[in-house]
């Protein structure tokens, strides 16, 4: 989530910030997300996404105050985002996404600060209850196809110990992989199921807007644009 060399550990505030970068990003692919659903499914996946993501933003917003008291650490944020995605997105994704961040949560409760292979083993935790809610594998054509690269691609930074900020940009690289690999697959879960093979030769919009967020944890610095944050 953008540590640079200056900040080796993810906070709130970082989770805060790629909340809001990946708000901007899915309401940027807003139509392209519902189009591809559209292929596959229903035609929502883009709104759905959209929708839930401000919800998240105007959640952290009204809970905002009540901070006072202290910020929420890490673990508590992420499962506060995961509750709200799966009262707000709709069709599959809310509670898959939601299973995606309160599982994470779960894995860094009570933590203020974490570093990346924290983060790694967090996410890793994160995308098996995924599958487990989804009941999904590698090659079903479902997000798990982008996240679980992206999480691998962690892990292999982590263990190289590589920078923070690199080991996020192969994990987004490694999404994107993953979503050019589920073009071929036939669908094996969701609403594409009923396609058989006619569900060739798509992306799939969950897979796609999950290569979204990883990318959306990548700062200023990372994407190559100015960043927003001071430090
Ligand atoms: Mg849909």
């Amino acid at each position: 989530m953008g540590a640079g060399a200056s900040a080796v550990t993810i906070t709130a505030e970082d989770v805060v910030a790629f909340v809001g970068r990946a708000a901007v990003t899915i309401a940027r692919h807003e139509a392209l997300l519902d189009r591809l659903d559209a292929a596959l499914g229903d035609g929502d996946h883009g709104t759905n996404m959209s929708t839930g993501l401000q919800a998240v933003i105007r959640a952290l917003r009204d809970e905002a105050p009540a901070e006072a008291a202290g910020p929420l650490d890490v673990g508590a944020l992420l499962r506060r985002i995961g509750h709200t995605l799966v009262a707000s997105v709709g069709g599959a994704s809310g509670p898959l996404y939601g299973t995606l961040f309160i599982e994470t949560g779960f894995a860094l409760d009570g933590r203020h600060a974490v570093d990346l292979p924290t983060v790694a083993r967090a996410l890793d935790a994160g995308r098996a209850g995924l599958a487990r809610r989804g009941r999904c594998r590698l090659g079903d054509k479902t997000i798990l196809d982008a996240l679980e690269p992206a999480v691998r691609a962690l892990q292999a930074g982590a263990d190289a110990g590589i920078p923070p900020d690199e080991a996020f940009v192969r994990a987004a690289r490694a999404a994107r992989a993953g979503v050019r690999a589920t073009i071929p697959m036939v669908a094996r879960r969701g609403l594409a199921l009923r396609l058989g093979e006619r569900s060739r030769g798509h992306r799939d919009p969950g897979a796609t807007s999950c290569f979204l967020l990883f990318r959306s944890m990548l700062d200023g610095r990372t994407s190559g644009r100015p960043s927003r944050r001071r430090r």
